[in-house]
């Protein structure tokens, strides 16, 4: 029985690739495959230093609500803030697509810490997903290009 709920926010509710990409003005090439290709520095992408509006205006994903339709119990966004520009935009965002769950932010990076039994993160991190198993908890991992067992399905 899930009692909590943490559900992800760039690569599951908010379209970070897409966005970051029309951010710079760059085309949207595809994602080639590889767990290891860091798209962010090929493309010169300086996130750190991105505005807040950028974070607010990021786009949702399609299927976003199909993945918070998963969560269950007491729901928390779990996501990591790179600035204090994406601390405040990413909570804007929240306010404007989910503002329910607006004071349910914890932003952390180390998400396992917050496994437990009773505890499902849902996130396009594959070493999240196994990390969360690991201590404790259960998770869905949402498919997407860089999530590296997609390919084996
Ligand atoms: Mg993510």
């Amino acid at each position: 029985m899930i009692e909590t709920t943490y559900i992800d926010m760039d690569g599951v509710l908010t379209d970070f690739y897409v966005g970051a990409h029309d951010w710079m003005g760059k085309p949207v090439e595809g994602f080639p495959y590889d767990s290891a290709y860091n798209w962010a520095v090929e493309a010169g992408i300086d996130y750190e230093n991105f505005p807040v509006n950028f974070w607010i205006d990021l786009p949702k994903y399609k299927d976003a609500d199909k993945w918070m339709d998963q969560a269950k119990g007491k729901i928390y966004i779990a996501t990591y803030h790179t600035s204090v520009n994406s601390l405040v935009g990413k909570t804007l965002w929240v306010r404007k697509h989910y503002p329910q769950l607006e004071k349910n932010i914890i932003f952390i990076r180390d998400k396992w810490l917050l496994a437990a039994r009773g505890r499902l993160l849902i996130d396009d991190n594959l070493d999240l997903t196994d990390k969360f198993i690991e201590h404790g908890g259960q998770s869905l991992l949402v498919p997407r290009p860089w999530s590296e067992r997609e390919l084996s399905i």
